[in-house]
């Protein structure tokens, strides 16, 4: 089957219809709503490496858009479009069907489209999606901006996925294979939040990322990290391996005023949301437990380690 049948058959689905021109044409086309930014990024999964070989292709299609859905919400934007650029080693057509579905079921669920992408062949499967998103000018949240007291609060819970990867077969592997882009959050907090990130490394390393970025520090509560029950069975040190140095969460990290935070209540996100600890000057993360300070040997998902 060539190139094109494939895109014809499973990647050129109708969907909701404001974009000028989707897959087809040499490139889509779009317009930009008034007095908006696009906001655009990309991430890669390759097979083996950012998923088990054995995860189910629709999982591997939900992820692949969902990964970067987080990207797009951590800088408090909507999602608009993604494009797939899609290496196969070979032309499996169960394996596309089940790929191509939980794509779309990821698009679906977050009124994305899929407007292009491309298609090739190589030893590796590996999967890049682009996502496109629209901001108000001016209003996308950046790692820099966390200012000296403001809270620290974290979505949902974390260290599921690195307890679910290493447990394959637990219900926790869901949370690994299925994560859910935090994009209504994301978008909420585009008034409200003073930094965001979103957890993909580990929250210790992704928090970190935002101290960096903003020339502040953090004290952190360990007896406050949102940790599903399965992982309350552990002793507290891993525990808090998982919930801090473990990747693939994909939850919202972010830092607000108390007032702000407040008023995120008010409107009610669809999403759990935990204060963990508060912006500090002096640079560096310190661990708090019971009051005390309780220092902690912690490292994140490392790319090229
Ligand atoms: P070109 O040779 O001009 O780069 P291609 O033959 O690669 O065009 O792609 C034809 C059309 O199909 C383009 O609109 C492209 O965006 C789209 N396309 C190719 N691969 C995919 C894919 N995996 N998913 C969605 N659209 C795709
Ligand atoms: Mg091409």
């Amino acid at each position: 089957m060539a190139e094109f049948s494939i895109i014809e058959t499973y990647f050129n689905r109708q969907q909701q219809n404001d974009v000028d021109l989707g897959v087809g044409d040499d490139s889509a086309l779009l317009s930009p709503p008034l007095n908006h930014q696009l906001v655009i990024c990309t991430d890669t999964l390759v097979a083996g490496r950012h998923f088990p070989l054995e995860t189910s292709p629709h999982a591997i299609g939900w992820k692949s858009v969902a990964v970067n859905l987080s990207d797009i919400a951590a800088m408090g934007a909507k999602p608009h479009s993604i494009l797939l650029a899609l290496s196969l080693s070979q032309i499996d057509h169960d394996w596309l069907k089940q790929f191509s579905q939980g794509l779309y079921d990821c698009c679906d669920q977050f009124g994305v489209r899929l407007i292009g992408g491309d298609t090739t062949q190589s030893p590796h499967l590996t999967i890049t999606v682009t996502a496109l998103g629209w901001i108000e000018t001016g209003k996308a949240i950046t790692r820099s901006g966390a200012q000296v007291d403001d809270l620290i609060v974290v979505s949902g819970s974390i260290g599921d996925a690195a307890f679910g990867l290493k447990h394959l077969g637990h219900p926790l592997q869901q949370r690994l294979d299925y994560p859910t882009p935090r994009c209504e959050l994301g978008a909420m907090l585009k008034d409200l939040a003073s930094s965001m990130i979103d957890v993909s490394d580990g929250l210790a390393q992704d928090l970190g990322h935002i101290l960096d970025a903003s020339g502040v520090g953090a004290k952190i509560n360990l007896n406050q990290l949102p940790i599903q029950p399965a992982l309350r069975q552990l002793s507290d040190n891993e525990q808090w391996k998982y919930a801090l140095a473990g990747g693939d969460d994909y939850e919202l990290c972010f830092t607000i005023t108390m007032q702000n935070y407040a008023k995120l209540l008010q409107l009610k996100p669809n999403v759990t949301t935990t204060i963990i600890g508060q912006v500090t000057q002096k640079s560096g993360i310190v661990f708090e437990k019971d009051g005390l300070d309780h220092p902690l040997q912690l490292q994140g998902y490392q790319h090229f380690a």
